[in-house]
């Protein structure tokens, strides 16, 4: 509006002034420099600076540690620093310093915004949400001046709702705060995490409004220390991905308010989900829900959660048009994975496809297993077996492999490196920084071709198996594990404890 307004008055007296004859070319031009200049800027660099950065959260959108699943530690350890907040009395009658700072660190989507918000609910404070990019800006002073601006707005907020603290959170703290005097460009960054500094330092316990500061990243590594230490963010809370038992809570909670069929086994699916963060299982959850509409049913059931488990992990199904030769390329490859990855952990194959999913053309699927967080060497070696087998499976058939093995490989190779770094190589125990990049790569190269032989071997054997198969998978497109067990004779065994994993053909 008042753009509007700055604009009409300008262009009339610049009518006015060029009928008296002056000659304005050259304000002309540069006024339309200056107006370029700010729009690529997003508008006046003091513009946003002073108006409001952070969102506060209303009573309605209240989070409480009870809706968040599988984050007990999380929970308990932030509670115990909320006390301060909380019941200021008694840990002033103790003693103890009162917190000025929370660091939540953990991968994306595992609920430290959930967290901070349930902390103010819980403290009955205030709530004030911005991110860290919110305050980067080209113009210096302008970040420092948006973090002032968030301190007294939280303040102001809480005098306004009458509460007595407030806690501010902010997320991507590592594009806030990283390590001072990184970014060459200008000092803008540093002057911003300064102000920040600044702030929490003149935080007080005896402040009219008592003020936290909870902020979150995914890479605390690249936190500039300061903020770490004592007197700031003196608590650092990892917010990890949930265990078994953390899913089955968080399946829990997201299917609380969706109609579940009876043959619905959430246990069975908190199995299948490793490696899947609080938000993958919500929207487990919500594509469950929505594959059963898509469906014409009422209730979800346990086919609608498992297919949901796919496209979450892989993509939604695509209708891709095929020649029958790249089909059946898709089918020998799959077969190969399902096959060695029987003989090598039998019972472990739960189904094959190749109905293509977004990137995947087909993939398998393993049996639910355990959540197993460290491997030993063996294990280590069948991975990467496992892995190289849909390449091999090519060979063997067709003479040549694909570039649909490129993801595999990919795969294969890091395990290899990680082999490498874990002493497990014929290096021994090495700091793989001191060790020449062609030593390594020949060391990788050793392991994943020692695989490869032992794979080509396993597949000869089976090359029967390994046709029947790939037929079955081109006629039905999915087969369940028990079938290719039954086409390799190959024993049904209870399959022991495995991480669960899924090999895409991409
Ligand atoms: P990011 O690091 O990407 O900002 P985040 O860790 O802050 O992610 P949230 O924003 O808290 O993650 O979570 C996103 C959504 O995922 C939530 O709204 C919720 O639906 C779901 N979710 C994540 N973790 C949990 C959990 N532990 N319990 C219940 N739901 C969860």
């Amino acid at each position: 509006m008042i753009y509007d307004a700055v604009a009409g008055a300008c262009l009339a007296v610049i009518v006015f002034l060029s009928f008296r004859g002056f000659n304005l070319w050259p304000i002309v031009l540069l006024g339309g420099l200056l107006y370029f200049i700010v729009r690529m800027n997003g508008g006046l660099p003091f513009q946003k600076g002073f108006t409001r950065v952070g969102r506060g959260v209303g009573t309605a959108n209240r989070v409480t540690f009870d809706k968040i699943g599988g984050q007990k530690t999380a929970a308990t350890e932030l509670q115990e620093a909320l006390d301060f907040l909380a019941h200021p009395e008694a840990v002033e009658a103790l003693g103890i310093r009162p917190l000025k700072g929370i660091m939540l660190s953990g991968p994306p989507g595992t609920g430290k915004t959930l967290l901070a918000k349930a902390a103010a609910t819980y403290t009955n404070s205030v709530f004030l949400s911005a991110s860290g990019s919110e305050f980067v800006e080209m113009y210096a002073g302008v970040g420092a001046q948006r973090i002032r601006t968030l301190f007294k707005q939280a303040k102001d907020m809480a005098k306004a709702e009458s509460k007595k603290s407030a806690i501010i959170f902010i997320d991507e703290m590592e594009v806030l705060a990283g390590y001072r005097g990184k970014h060459s460009s200008h000092l803008e960054y540093d002057q911003t995490l300064n102000q920040l500094l600044v702030e929490m330092d003149g935080l007080s316990s005896r402040d009219e409004i008592r003020t936290l500061v909870i902020g979150a990243t995914n890479r605390i590594d690249l936190v500039d220390p300061a903020l770490l230490r004592p007197g700031r963010f003196d608590r650092v809370v990892r917010v990890g991905l949930p265990d078994r038992e953390g899913r089955y809570e968080i399946l829990k909670l997201h299917t609380a308010n969706k109609p579940l069929a009876e043959d619905v086994d959430l246990a069975a699916i908190a199995r299948e989900t490793f490696g899947f963060s609080g938000a993958h299982l919500e929207s487990v959850a919500n594509e469950a829900a929505i594959l059963a509409r898509r469906a014409g049913e009422n209730k979800i059931r346990q086919a609608h959660l498992r297919e949901a488990i796919d496209k979450v992990m892989l993509g939604e199904k695509v209708t891709r048009k095929q020649t029958e030769i790249e089909k059946h390329r898709v089918a020998v490859h799959e077969a190969g994975h399902a096959i060695v990855s029987e003989i090598l952990r039998p019972g472990s194959v739960d189904s094959v496809t190749i109905s293509p999913r977004s990137n995947a053309l087909g993939y398998v699927r393993h049996s639910p297993q355990d959540d197993i967080y460290i491997q030993p060497r063996s294990e280590m070696e069948k991975d990467v077996a496992i892995l190289v087998a849909g390449g091999v499976a090519e060979m063997e058939v067709f003479g040549e492999s694909s570039t649909g093995s490129a993801d595999d490989y990919d795969k294969a190779t890091r395990t290899a490196r990680q082999m490498v770094m874990c002493g497990m190589s014929d290096l021994g125990i090495v700091d793989i920084q001191l060790i020449p990049s062609d030593v390594i790569h020949r060391t990788i190269t050793a392991i994943t071709q020692g695989q490869i032989q032992r794979v080509r071997t396993l597949l000869t054997r089976h090359r029967k198996a390994l046709e029947e198969i790939a037929a079955k998978l081109l006629e039905e497109e999915s087969i369940p594990g028990e079938q290719i067990r039954q086409l390799a004779s190959l024993p049904t065994v209870r399959p022991r404890s495995r991480k669960r994993s899924v090999e895409a053909r991409p």
